[in-house]
């Protein structure tokens, strides 16, 4: 099965959109966290780059994402349209589970 496949059957398919150019790696999201306050990972869409944030910080992208709450756990991850990085903005952002 094609890498591109088996993210379809993991994520579903993405709709496709000029904000969203990257799709996570699996494996990167799967590694423990180096900082030992984070509790999850945010990927950027817009440029690639995958971060480690804290609680608050997983709290305020659960709000954007319109969940209410963030359970912290590497079964969720966030995906952000853009970051400071590459200086998009970063709503809509979603929430997704990592299987
Ligand atoms: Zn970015």
């Amino acid at each position: 099965m094609a890498e591109e496949d088996i993210k379809e059957v993991l994520f579903g398919r993405v709709k496709t959109t000029p904000t969203q150019k990257f799709e996570p790696d699996l494996e990167d999201l799967r590694r423990p966290f180096e900082d030992k306050d984070s509790v999850a990972y945010c990927f950027c869409s817009g440029c690639g780059l995958l971060q480690e944030i804290n609680a608050a910080g997983a709290e305020k992208m659960a709000r954007v994402a319109g969940k209410g709450v963030f359970e912290p756990g590497q079964d969720y991850f966030f995906v952000a349209s853009g970051c400071s990085f590459c200086l998009g903005t970063p709503e809509p952002v979603e929430l997704r589970k990592l299987n």
